[in-house]
């Protein structure tokens, strides 16, 4: 038994894990903006390039897809059967910077909401959830 990944089928994973990430995006650009609200895209100057940014509010959404960000207790965020050094290891950094991420952005003093993939089957819990934030 041997737990590595030809180089090939490891960038073929990480595509589909990647394109899988830009869906719930798109889903929450397309509510916000039928909410009436404007922002920016992944605004570089903000740490961690958040995904919806609302400059006059001071606030940011980022989108988090559960497996990349390591969505903790959600099923959409286990592991793959194999190679699961490599992943666990690869989703922690990702966690590590998404906290540092938050924390710069606090204290920059700008607020931050994290919406995750798995929320946006209900989608008038994160309508409001969206409202309470940005008007709140
Ligand atoms: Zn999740």
């Amino acid at each position: 038994m041997t737990d590595t990944v030809p180089v090939e089928r490891r960038s073929e994973i990480m595509r589909q894990v990647r394109s899988r990430d830009t869906v719930p995006e798109m889903i929450v650009r397309r509510l916000v903006f039928g909410m009436g609200y404007r922002y920016r895209l992944h605004s570089k100057d903000l740490p961690g390039k958040p995904d919806l940014v609302f400059p006059k509010r001071k606030k940011v959404i980022f989108v988090h897809g559960c497996f990349w960000h390591g969505h903790e207790g959600c099923k959409r965020a286990r592991l793959p059967g194999t190679n699961r050094e490599y992943w666990s290891a690869k989703i922690e950094r990702n966690l590590k910077r998404d906290q540092q991420t938050l924390l710069q952005l606090s204290s920059l003093g700008w607020k931050s909401l994290v919406i995750w993939e798995c929320a946006l089957q209900n989608a008038s819990n994160v309508t409001s959830m969206i409202e309470e934030f940005l008007d709140g």
